[in-house]
């Protein structure tokens, strides 16, 4: 939807785009969704004058809007090639959510705070999206009436893997996720080949608590 402020956020998505680039993200289609996804939508009033800064920025309920350089590297690591069905666990403002859209068949994703998924709803539909499905709930337990997934993205962190995101990882499907401590963790990327879980560890990463059944006990 265009408003005034238009123009100038699509000049400042723009440089975002290349302070990415500057970064070392490299992969167009990435890219090319970050280039079309207004993320002052996705922020409060309060910090949207921030809001195509590389930062973390407060979206209310003690949680974040991830950094979009993390955003960015997530997807890259991921190399989706529009096929694929997809779980994210920790919907927050929804920002992550629509560049997956861009770039996948079908996201669902999961958010335990009702007021957080009810403000992403808006934003993800004025986003104009449509192949995203949204559930309420406890994500370490996955969304089995829709699995396999070819990709799982976690986006908080754990303690260790859930096992129910395990059970829910297509033959060949990739998962990424912080593992460590509360406060800092290692993004880790696990990959199903021939039923076994490879791990492979990516960057030190700082992410908000999986708070549920099968992360840390809130
Ligand atoms: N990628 C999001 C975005 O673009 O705004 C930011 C995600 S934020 C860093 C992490 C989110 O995970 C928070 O909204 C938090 O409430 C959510 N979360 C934590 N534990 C969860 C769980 N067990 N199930 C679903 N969501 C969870």
């Amino acid at each position: 939807m265009a408003g005034p402020l238009d123009g100038e956020m699509r000049g400042s998505r723009r440089r975002l785009v290349e302070t990415l680039r500057e970064k070392g993200i490299t992969d167009l289609a990435v890219l090319r969704a970050v280039e079309q996804t207004p993320r002052h939508l996705f922020v409060p009033t309060g910090v949207r004058h921030r809001a195509y800064e590389d930062s973390a920025l407060p979206i209310g309920n003690g949680q974040t809007i991830s950094q979009p350089s993390i955003h960015a590297r997530y997807l890259e690591i991921l190399h989706l090639t529009g096929r694929e069905k997809v779980l994210e666990v920790g919907t927050g403002s929804g920002y992550q959510t629509v560049l997956l859209a861009h770039l996948a068949a079908q996201v669902f994703s999961i958010e335990r705070i009702a007021p957080l998924m009810q403000s992403a709803r808006e934003n993800i539909a004025r986003a104009g999206v449509r192949n995203v499905s949204l559930l309420v709930g406890d994500g370490t337990l996955g969304w089995r009436e829709y699995a396999p997934y070819d990709a799982i993205l976690v986006s908080a962190g754990s303690p260790s893997v859930p096992q129910p995101l395990v059970d829910q990882l297509a033959e060949g499907g990739r998962m990424l996720i912080p593992l460590g401590g509360q406060d800092v963790q290692t993004l880790a990327l696990l990959t199903r080949k021939q039923g076994t879980i490879v791990r492979e560890d990516v960057l030190p990463v700082r992410f908000v608590p999986l708070l549920g059944q099968h992360g840390w006990q809130g």
